[in-house]
């Protein structure tokens, strides 16, 4: 599909269709699947993430996309065009680098019209877009400077001017903001973000960031080993994960491992932890079979200490550290350490390492997941 946005720009779905990659060993000893039978679609003018530990195939995706690699088998589409075998020039794409990767004897003006130039457009054309976009990065006054004459922000808005002002179909970004200091990245992210959303240029983004992934996504997919272990909108992934690898890689999670017992009619799962019986009302997309062994997950923000009585499982703290918006809380649960995060410190009750603790769960939170063989997730 192929759409003009409000600005009169076009752009494109993108979609990959069962697409591997395989490298020979650089030994020569085999071979290395790379992506394996992945399929996509970014919808126009969303913004897609690509999110896994380093190896899990992020950026041989975005090279065959970008047409720096070619797909061993599998299609990729820009609207309805297989460009799977076009050289990166014949696929209407741009692309953002970490090394902003500019013109360093070229002026901002000139970087950023120089696309323009390659693509013969008429000089009054080439004013008024490169002006627009210099005017839209807020990149006015600096048009005569020259790269190493700005700092590494700046030379980041002019990288994504460039990308822009040929007004590609798809803009591919690959970790553009690891270059920036923790503060200024943050900045940039919303800004980029912000410029996407405005230009409603469909984009794929890969970074090694799950708060910028988080932050910045329509979409996020999590990979590992060339594979895509999930797929969801942020709150999709985080509030429901389906695998201890992927709850382990978006934000922190807790695992308890039990046996599930038994999945009522209404969809509740019914789990023993130990010696302790609970019910999960929204166990989730992936709980294992009646009678297999199973890991009750929950984030930390999702769990308290109760006072006494009956409830609660029981924990000992082992380790309290105070962040100012809230402590966090270690706590042994048998031998599995919990993690536990209370806010409002203020107005909560201390606890001290050594204190035997009751551990309340809120399982409307929690999930119920196969027990992974691997749950390492960065
Ligand atoms: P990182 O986050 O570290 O950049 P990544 O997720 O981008 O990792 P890729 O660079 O796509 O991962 O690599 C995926 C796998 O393919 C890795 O095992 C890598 O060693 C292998 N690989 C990538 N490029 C080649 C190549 N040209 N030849 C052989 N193997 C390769």
């Amino acid at each position: 599909m192929e759409s003009r946005n409000q600005f009169g720009r076009k752009s494109s779905s993108l979609q990959l269709r069962d697409v591997t990659k395989v490298f020979p060993q650089p030994d020569g000893n085999g071979e290395v699947v790379a992506v394996n039978h992945v399929s996509l679609d970014v919808s126009e003018g969303h913004l897609v993430t690509l999110l896994g530990p380093s190896g899990c195939g992020k950026t041989t995706t975005l090279r065959m996309i970008s047409g720096f690699e070619y797909p061993t088998s599998g299609e990729v589409l820009i609207g309805e065009r297989n460009v799977a075998n076009l050289p990166p020039n014949k696929r209407d794409i741009s692309m953002v680098f970490q090394s902003y990767a500019l013109f360093p004897h070229l002026c901002i003006w000139e970087n950023i019209a120089y696309g323009l130039k390659v693509k013969k457009l008429s000089t009054d054309e080439i004013k008024a877009k490169t002006r627009a976009v210099i005017d839209l990065m807020q990149l006015q006054g600096m048009e005569m400077r020259f790269p190493n004459q700005l700092s590494g922000g700046q030379q980041q808005r002019v990288a994504l001017a460039r990308a822009v002002v040929i007004e590609p179909s798809v803009l591919l970004f690959d970790e553009p903001l690891s270059n920036l200091d923790a503060k200024l990245r943050v900045y940039m992210r919303d800004e980029l973000r912000s410029i996407q959303q405005r230009l409603g240029i469909t984009s794929l983004y890969v970074t090694h960031d799950q708060s910028e992934a988080m932050a910045i996504s329509d979409q996020v997919v999590i990979m590992k080993d060339g594979l895509m272990a999930q797929i969801g909108t942020p709150q999709e992934i985080y509030e429901n994960p389906t695998s201890m690898f992927v709850a382990n890689f978006i934000g922190r999670a807790n695992f308890l491992e039990g046996t599930l017992r038994e999945i009522a009619q209404s969809g509740q799962a019914y789990v023993t932890l130990g010696d302790t019986a609970i019910k999960v009302p929204n166990p989730g997309k992936s709980v294992p079979n009646p009678g297999e062994p199973c890991v009750l997950t929950f984030r930390p923000e999702h769990a308290g200490f109760v006072e006494s009585g009956e409830e609660g499982i029981p924990a000992r703290i082992t380790r309290c550290t105070y962040f100012g918006s809230h402590i966090e809380y270690e706590a042994m649960v048998g031998e599995t350490p919990v993690v536990v995060q209370i806010y409002d410190p203020q107005h909560s009750r201390r606890y001290a390492k050594g204190d035997t603790v009751r551990l309340a769960i809120d399982l409307d939170s929690a999930r119920v997941l196969r027990r992974d063989q691997e749950k390492e997730g960065v």
